[in-house]
């Protein structure tokens, strides 16, 4: 029987094989390209099911799609593809006194957020790509963004997560239990607990590798084995997270730097007066509405956001912020209102839009070391390190992000003599290959992250052991193979 006609009977959502569907399923917003066999879009749990069903029966790989925005090529596979925003894209309740919003994975953050808004909510996490981006995605890549600094990355607000098994079968995990085969299947880890958790990265995000450091502490929480896990453990058919009261004052600064050094000196300094976002956008990603501030190439900008509960706090904030930022930080701009708020952080919202349209015909960017995050302490003298590596290789770069978790993102921009054919040459990519070691060593020295709240996707995924040590390793192939034995869950991605 061909494969499609599997599907014909029993299977509620759609399924495709024609070829624009192919084309656009072969790619995410990463530079890699597979094409799948069958593109499918579940209507709901048993749906999931018929689809493992026949990946198992025909030998594919399955893997899982929200909105595709992962930058490293985590939803891309030869096999069959799972697209939850067609229908699996439901909010399915909100529970106003226990502080919990239930969703299909598919629900858009966006759609959540103005939900969420109308009850004076919020789920903080909020990457610059919500407006596209789904919980299901969010909750795989263990993404975070501005809000990161004050409230953490998306694992921490993952209450509930119900799932489905390679083969099919239901399984859940929620605060202190989970059902009995994922139980069995943790229990060697409580062991090497220990052991595992003092060896991982001393940083305040993480999206490398499998977060087995969450998952026994501070308390008992299985359902965050499968935050970062990028869809190669099971296939989620629900979530439950926790959401909190929307601030009720806010206040956004921007402040000049004549250097991202110098910026990233003062960080300690402002971190001490308890912003909520702390974020970098240097000239070349800064969008046209901001861009005349800053006529210093070097310079930079910092968003700096504060949230608090009674009125008079702003003065006590304003002179900490001024105090903490002198004399090189200069306060071009301020914002207390809603309004005047979100159009100030729509121009950072535009960093990677910008920094993509900087990076178009022969100019390529990038994208392997875009991601890592050190400590704060670290953060001034790996900057410089890196700044330094591109001055001497002569590399036009890019550099933003979350200043405030030690997690900038940054893309050298390479010129691409050969044009026509795509392909760097030799020299270009030894280069390359020497910065990214260089970089990874630094990181590893500084015991940081390759990658902070992207993913390692398939690019990345070599690269995993630069952070985790062969103890930890060998627990990541454990809970691979128990989890997916036959190895049809994304392949490739964690476990290259
Ligand atoms: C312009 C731009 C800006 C960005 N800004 C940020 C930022 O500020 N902060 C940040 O953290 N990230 C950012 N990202 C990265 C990306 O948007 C996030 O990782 C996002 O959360 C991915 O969501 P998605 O719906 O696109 O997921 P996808 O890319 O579709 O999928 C992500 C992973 O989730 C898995 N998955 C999806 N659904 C399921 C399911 N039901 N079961 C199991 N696995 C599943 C997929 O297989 C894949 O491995 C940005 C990306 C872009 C393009």
């Amino acid at each position: 029987m061909d494969i499609l006609d599997e599907f014909k009977f029993s299977f509620k959502g759609d399924v495709s094989n024609e070829t624009w569907i192919k084309d656009y399923y072969s790619v995410d917003s990463s530079n890699h390209q597979i094409y799948p066999e069958l593109v499918c879009f579940p209507k709901d749990e048993d749906d999931i099911k018929i689809s493992l069903n026949s990946a198992i029966r025909n030998g594919l790989s399955i893997s899982c799609r929200g909105a595709g925005t992962s930058l490293l090529g985590q939803t891309l596979s030869n096999g069959l593809i799972l697209d939850f925003t067609r229908y699996m894209n439901k909010i399915l309740g909100i529970d106003l006194q226990s502080n919990f919003v239930s969703v299909q994975p598919g629900v858009v953050k966006g759609i959540l957020d103005k939900e969420l808004r109308k009850h004076n909510k919020f789920l903080p996490p909020n990457p610059a790509s919500s407006n596209y981006c789904t919980i299901g995605g969010m909750v795989s890549n263990n993404s975070s963004g501005p809000y990161g600094l004050g409230y953490g990355s998306i694992l921490k607000y993952l209450q509930q997560v119900d799932f489905n098994y390679y083969d099919g079968s239901r399984g859940f995990a929620k605060d202190g239990v989970c059902d009995d085969r994922l139980r069995k299947l943790l229990l060697p880890l409580i062991p090497a607990h220990y052991e595992i958790t003092s060896a991982y990265p001393n940083v305040s995000k993480n999206s490398c590798g499998y977060r087995l450091d969450s998952v026994f502490t501070p308390t008992y929480s299985p359902q965050r084995i499968f935050a970062a896990s990028e869809g190669t453990l099971a296939i989620v058919n629900s979530l439950k997270l926790k959401i909190l009261d929307l601030p009720i004052f806010r206040s956004l600064f921007i402040v000049y730097f004549s250097s991202v050094q110098k910026a990233c000196m003062y960080s300690r300094k402002i971190l001490s007066t308890s912003p909520v976002a702390l974020e970098l956008l240097d000239t070349p990603v800064m969008d046209s509405s901001i861009k005349y501030v800053t006529k210093n190439k070097d310079g930079c900008l910092l968003f700096i956001e504060y949230f608090y509960s009674y009125n008079e706090e702003i003065n006590t904030i304003t002179s900490l912020l001024r105090n903490a930022i002198y004399p090189e930080g200069k306060v071009l701009e301020q914002a207390h209102d809603l309004n005047s708020i979100t159009n100030l952080w729509n121009s950072r919202r535009n960093a990677l839009n910008m920094a993509i349209r900087y990076t178009v015909g022969n100019r390529k960017p990038f994208t392997i070391f875009e991601d890592t995050a050190v400590s704060i302490e670290h953060l001034y003298d790996y900057i410089v390190y890196m700044l330094a590596l591109y001055k001497k290789y002569d590399l036009p770069y890019v550099i933003y992000g979350h200043l405030g978790n030690g997690n900038l993102h940054t893309r050298p921009i390479i010129i691409d003599s050969n044009e026509s054919d795509g392909q760097l040459d030799s020299k270009q990519m030894k280069i390359l290959e020497d910065i990214t070691n260089l970089i990874f060593k630094k990181v590893q020295e500084y015991r940081g992250t390759i990658t902070a709240e992207h993913g390692d996707g398939i690019s990345r995924a070599p690269y995993i052991r630069n952070v985790y040590n062969d103890f930890i390793l060998s627990y990541f192939t454990y809970v691979k193979k128990a989890f997916d034995p036959l190895n049809i869950l994304n392949p490739g991605k964690i476990i290259a």
